[in-house]
């Protein structure tokens, strides 16, 4: 089963962070158009970091915890999700 689902407010569009402080070096784009909430990206994430929202799209529940890894971007079939590093 699926991680369960999270209201919505943490989500960021793509190309987009999120509001608030976060201590990651790294950004995720999710773009909900493209996320057909199969929830790979969620399995594969060893940081717990990716969520179901309200719509059942992927969304971003801890992402301080993000180390950058890809996974989540390549194992997406729809190239939905981009990682970028944080500039300083
Ligand atoms: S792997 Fe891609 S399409 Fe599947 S839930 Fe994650 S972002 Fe959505
Ligand atoms: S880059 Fe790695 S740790 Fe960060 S959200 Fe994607 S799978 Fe999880």
């Amino acid at each position: 089963m699926r991680k369960e689902t999270l209201a919505a407010g943490g989500a960021s569009a793509l190309g987009k962070t999120r509001r608030g402080f976060c201590m990651s070096k790294y950004s995720i784009g999710i773009n909900k158009k493209w996320c057909k909430s199969c929830g790979i990206c969620i399995d594969f994430c060893p940081k717990n970091v990716l969520g179901f929202d309200e719509d059942g799209k992927v969304t971003l529940v801890n992402e301080e915890d993000c180390i950058g890894c890809e996974m989540c971007e390549r194992r997406c079939p729809d190239y939905a999700i981009k990682v970028e590093g944080k500039a300083k």
